[in-house]
């Protein structure tokens, strides 16, 4: 069986590493991407699960070496995904999750086409993203008015992919997910 791309994008502070670690929990069998960045590890991040924590250097290093499929810089940071992890998941016929950006999704879905499935989750409102992001804690003032910034830009492009859900519940957003992410890996 053809192994998929399942993306999930959304701005940041949307909840998709909330709903991202129930779909782990409940389909143990995707392989998740670990991406690599340039961004500080944030209190309760574990080095190598959550991504691989790279000095600049070392990410430009890489990018010269050419191992990542895509590579992005957002809100200042550099994010990266590795080649070698999707060229032999997919050799391999498994399924593989992804957290990316839009530059990361449209990168993606220009290499795999219908391999890959970008699920776009958007939050009710700026104005609650901005709410989810501070009670959050984990972010400077500036570092959230820089991901608001970036939210609204990100939002303009949601309609342009696979699927669209709205987490306003959680409950309800994450059955969505679910139902979603069963379709695509029956
Ligand atoms: P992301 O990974 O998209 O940046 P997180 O999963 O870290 O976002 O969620 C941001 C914050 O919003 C967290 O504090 C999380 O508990 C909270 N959150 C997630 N989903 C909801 C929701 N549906 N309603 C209210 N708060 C939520
Ligand atoms: P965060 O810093 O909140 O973990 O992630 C910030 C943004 O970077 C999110 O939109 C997330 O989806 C994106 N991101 C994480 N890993 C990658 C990656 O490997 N490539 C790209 N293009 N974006 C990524």
């Amino acid at each position: 069986m053809e192994g998929k791309l399942i993306v999930i994008c959304a701005p940041s502070g949307t909840g998709k590493s909330t709903l991202i670690n129930r779909l782990k929990a409940d389909y143990p069998t995707l392989e998740w991407s670990v991406s690599c960045t340039t961004r500080p590890m944030r209190a309760g991040e574990v080095n190598g699960k959550d991504y691989h924590f790279l000095a600049h250097d070392d990410f430009q290093n890489q990018i010269s070496q050419d191992l990542f499929i895509e590579w992005a810089r957002v809100h200042s940071n550099f994010y990266g995904t590795s080649k070698v992890f999707v060229d032999q998941g997919l050799a391999q016929g498994k399924h593989l999750l992804f957290d990316l950006d839009v530059q990361g999704a449209d990168a993606i879905k220009k290499i795999y086409q219908d391999t890959a499935k970008v699920i776009f989750i958007e939050p009710p409102s700026v104005e609650e993203l901005e709410k989810r992001l501070r009670s959050r804690g984990t972010d400077t003032d500036k570092v959230i008015l820089e991901r608001i910034d970036n939210a609204r830009k990100e939002l303009m492009r949601k309609h342009d992919y696979d699927f669209l859900i709205m987490n306003d519940d959680i409950e309800g957003a994450y059955q969505k997910l679910r139902d979603i992410v069963a379709r695509i890996v029956k």
